[in-house]
This record gives structure tokens, sequence and C-alpha cells, in this order.
């Protein structure tokens, strides 16, 4: 891993990178370079929510690009009005910042947290965030992050922020009372990168209330398991509650790079002209790529695709993996499913890619799939043929 490579002695050798390049795609299939086809369980990391060269999306970003690409955040932007109102539609929350990526949204958010303590004569607000967590790579969303392979090398680090561990109520009531300068509690609703770990119902739920009643921002980062991938819009509406701020990106331009914090009437108002900006955030071609991502997922009923194919790969794999020794959860919702091993499951990638398959593994036990949402009930199921005999014959070999 992180060497310098070879074929790329010109790029930064950020990423350990598998020995495959990718020349085009279909659907929920891409071809390599050298011609094989390729079943993509992973969606470019939960980004391609409509796979591979989309029969609608793509025309309409052609008809953008012979419009406006760019144009700046000095004038009006209507595909970005209509985007945000879409957004506010369908989460129920008041108005939208857009930006580019993840951890742009998570920045912003944070940006929030702080300056609504500050509003309220708070001058050193903190932030409650949670073991396992992932938010993003830049200094404040490093820090913010539970991994620390990620803040390696990288200290100081940002400081004002409290962890708790997932799930535990007691805990962050404690949190709370142990430091009284905390503005917004912070989370993922399904952690991603940390192993697709839930936040169960009743916690959000518990997290609505103290937030309520201590007028603290709850802010839910759903940069990976919102856009419809678990089967709702967001996947805290499995809970019945709303956060005060929603940071997206990933699925929500199909590919193009997108972010946007999507705020509820308490955070809504916090952020005034001069506070923040973004040079590219909300361009044309990106908002177009937001509205017909939610308009193609509305025709086409990806939501309730996701949780029926969803629960038919969970299922195909659960059969497949019946009885196996080393297997310790299959856990997940919708299209967002984690197998976690009893070992590391790294060898897997380059075992499946051999197979035909692209698939993840983080918190390095875990096994990932996040497919695009257009993934059919026959492609779930040649996904768990291809994926078990390669974890049944992992966990067969002595434990390392
Ligand atoms: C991927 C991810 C981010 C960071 O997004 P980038 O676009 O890579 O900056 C932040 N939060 C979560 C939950 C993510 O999955």
């Amino acid at each position: 891993m992180n060497v310098p490579s070879a074929s790329e002695p010109h790029v930064m050798p950020t990423y350990g990178r598998l020995p495959v390049a990718l020349s085009h795609g279909q659907g929920c299939w891409v071809w390599d370079t050298e011609g094989r086809r390729l079943l993509d369980a992973l969606g470019g990391i939960a980004v391609n929510t409509l796979g591979h060269n989309h029969p609608r999306l793509v025309p309409a970003l052609q008809d953008q690009l012979t419009k406006l690409i760019h144009t700046s955040n000095y004038y009006r932007i209507p595909l970005q009005e209509q985007l945000a109102a879409k957004l506010c539609e369908l989460s129920g929350l008041a108005n939208v910042f857009f930006c580019n990526s993840g951890l742009e949204a998570n920045e912003a958010a944070l940006k929030i947290a702080r300056k609504f303590g500050h509003d309220r004569g708070n001058t050193s607000p903190e932030v409650i965030v949670f073991e396992g967590a992932f938010h993003g790579r830049s200094l404040a969303t490093l820090s913010a992050t539970a991994n620390p392979k990620i803040q390696a090398g990288f200290a100081p680090l940002v400081p004002g922020f409290v962890r708790c561990p997932l799930n535990d109520i007691p805990a962050v009531e404690a949190a709370l009372a142990a430091h009284p300068n905390v503005t917004a509690i912070f989370l993922e609703t399904i952690q991603g990168e940390g192993g697709i770990n839930p936040a169960r119902v009743e916690f959000l739920q518990a997290l609505r209330r103290l937030c309520d009643e201590r007028d603290l921002l709850l802010m839910l980062d759903e940069v990976q398991c919102g856009i419809g991938r678990t089967g709702k819009w967001f996947a805290h509406q499995w809970a019945g509650i709303r956060p005060d701020v929603m940071p997206l990106a990933k699925g929500l331009g199909s590919g193009v790079p997108i972010g946007a914090v999507v705020c509820g009437p308490r955070a809504a108002g916090v952020l005034t002209a001069g506070n923040h900006g973004t040079t590219f955030g909300g361009n044309p071609l990106a908002m177009r790529a937001g509205v017909e991502t939610l308009k193609i997922m509305e025709e086409d009923g990806l939501l309730a695709n996701a949780e029926a194919v969803g629960a038919t790969l969970r299922g195909a794999l659960a059969e497949g993996l019946a009885g196996v020794a080393g297997v310790v959860e299959i856990r997940g919702q919708g299209l967002m499913l984690g197998i976690e091993l009893d070992r590391p499951a790294g060898p897997l990638l380059g075992q499946a890619l051999e197979a035909g398959l692209l698939i993840s593994v983080t918190a390095d036990r875990v096994v990932r799939l996040l497919p695009p949402l257009i993934l059919t009930h026959d492609e779930a199921r040649q996904i768990a043929t291809l994926l078990v005999p390669l974890i049944k014959a992992l966990l067969a070999q002595p434990k390392p």
C-alpha cells in the first residue's frame, strides 16, 4: 500500500489501488481496459446511484453542458433553487447550502454548530461525535472522525470535539453534563467507513429529545446512507425524526461531484452573507445532476427497489453464509450492507476482482456492498453467487 507505483509515477500515492483500469460502464456493469466485464457492487462508493451511462441522466447532462456549466454564486442559479426546494420537500427541512463533496458539507455543518454557539454567547462551542465515526479528511472533519489511522501525522487536531460510544444515551447525557459548551450532536445515521454500524432508532429518537430539551443541533451525516440507499430518502426517516442539519453528498449527483447541507428551522438562519462560501458549489452542471437524479429515482421507484433488492441481496448472502464459522454478522439496510468477518477481509478485494466483482472492505474486517440503486434482483443474486464462495474460502483457512 502507498508505495510509488511504476505505472503511475506522477500520481501522488495516496491510494493502494487494485491493478485494474476501468474504461466504461452500463447499468451495474463496468468493463476494464482488457475488455473484461465486472459487476459493480460498490457504485463508486455509494456515488453512482443510477449506475453507469444512464439513458436519461446522460442526455440531461449533455443538454446542460451546452447551456451552462458554471456561473459563480454571484448570480441566482435557478437549478440550485429547484434542487434546494426538492431536498426540502423530501426531508421536511427548510433550506440548503450547496458545496462539492462530503467533507465540505460536514465542514459547513461544523461551522454552523460553532456559530450557533457564538450567536448564543458561547464562544468555545463543542460538538459531540462518536466512536467509529468517519466524516472526511479535512482538518476539522478528520478531527471529528474516530479513526486513529486517519488522524496519524496531522496533529494538532482541531479542538472542540467530545467523543461518545454509539447507541449509548447515558454516555451522551454524561458528556453533556461534563461539557456545558456543547452546541451540537453529530453522527452518521448509519456509519459507513466505520463498518456499517447503524445508530438505533431509539437512540436517534432519544438524541432528538435531548437536542430539543437543551436547544442543541442534531446533525446527521447522511453523506453515505442518504439519497434512497436504505429504502427511504434519508436513513433517519426510519426513526420518524428530523435532524436540524443534514450533510449530503455521494449519491446526490450520480457521479457528478456535489455536496449539500440541508437545515431545519433551528439551523437555517445561522449562516448569513459573508459567513461561508464556495466557488464551485451549486454550479449548474452539478445541480442538474442532482435534479435529474432525484427525478429519475422518483419516476423509477428506486426507493422501493433499494428496499426490495436489498432484501434479496441480504437474503442470498444470509442463505449462502448460513452456519459458516467466522461470519460475525450481516447488517445494514436496503442497499447498504456489511458482512463482518472474524478476520481481515482485505484479501477478498483482489479475489472478488478476479471473479468479476467490485466490492469494498472497510474497518478491516467488514465486506461492504453499496451497489447502484438500479440493481435488479437477478444482479443481487449474482453478487451473492460470486461473493459467497470467496468468503467461505477465506474463512476455511486457519485464522491469522
Ligand atoms: C464519504 C463520506 C464523507 C466524506 O465525503 P468526501 O466526498 O469523500 O469528502 C463524509 N461522511 C461520510 C459519512 C462519508 O461516507
